[in-house]
Formats: structure tokens, sequence, C-alpha cells
């Protein structure tokens, strides 16, 4: 039996970058990453995240625009393995005109027909309408907030759809 995907974005959801500036959430951790020479970007993580998610029910696949860079900066922090990742390369940021995310498209070429979750702040309904139009098996399009991120209320949802029948591949 397959499982279904469950597409991670890591700001916004994992590191929730909106909340109250110098107010670390309770329970997250910071870290510091110099991705390019110059100022460090700083992260706030959940070391206890990655085992809640390790037991949604999900194979577990990074999209964000980290990248395979999660897997080095991200993964160790909230307790993940190794994981696959979307390649956006040539998609970072490029603005449709038809108001779906840039990264709608290449997700739904990954889950090549699998059902999937997908965890993110920036979707709307255009990514809704394009993911329907364009992906016959069962897709979540969980919205999650910046100032948050993830919480029990995403987790319980995730848990149900990853159980639900015609998820269950
Ligand atoms: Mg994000």
């Amino acid at each position: 039996m397959s499982r279904p995907l469950l597409f991670l974005d890591v700001d916004g959801p994992l590191n929730p970058y909106a909340a109250q500036k110098e107010r670390r959430p309770e329970g997250y951790t910071t870290i510091r990453v110099a991705l390019e020479p110059g100022r460090p970007l700083r992260v706030w993580l959940h070391p206890g995240h990655g085992s809640v998610l390790l037991g949604l029910g999900y194979d577990l696949c990074w999209a964000t625009t980290w990248m395979d860079a999660a897997n080095r900066w991200i993964a160790p922090v909230v307790g993940l393995p190794e994981l696959p990742y979307v390649d956006f390369t040539g998609a970072l940021f490029v603005e449709r005109p038809d108001g779906v995310h840039w990264k709608t498209e290449r997700i739904v070429e990954y889950a090549q027909g699998r059902p999937f979750a997908w965890v993110d702040d920036e979707q709307s309904t255009a990514d809704q309408e394009f993911v329907t139009a364009h992906h016959a098996a069962p897709a979540l399009l969980r919205h999650v907030n910046p100032r948050l991120g993830l919480r029990e209320g995403d987790f319980d949802t995730l848990r149900e759809f990853a159980t639900t029948p015609d998820t269950e591949a």
C-alpha cells in the first residue's frame, strides 16, 4: 500500500517567520543560516515537529525555496531524515499570469497522480483550481499562517486526510 505524499514548505509552516519580531515562539529554537555572504538568516524551528510529521502517514518531500539545502539546515534541527525535494530550478519566484503559485505546477508534476497534501503559507484559490484541474487523485492544500507555523489543528487535518479511504491508494 502506497502512502500519500506530504509536500513541506519551510518558511511559514516550519519556520513561523512572521511571528512577532524578537519573540521566539514557545518550544522553538533559533538557527542562523548563511546561505549567501552577508547577514545570516534567522530561522525558528521546532525540534519536535519531525517526529510528528513522520507519524502522520505520509511520504515526506520538501517543497521549498531551500530545495536540497533543507536537508542540510532544516532536517537535523526538526528531527527529520534526509528527504527528497521538488526541484524548482527555473521556476523559483517566477510569477504566472494566471495567478497560480510558481510551486504548484512542479508539485503536481512531482506527484504523478499520487494523492498528496501540501502545507504552505502562500497558496490561493488559483492553486486549488489548478490542482483540481490537473490532478485526478485527492489533494489537500493546507494553508498555514506564517505567524503561527504548523499547529495541532494542522496535524489533525493531515492525519485524517492520510487515512481517508480514497487517499490510501
Ligand atoms: Mg513559505
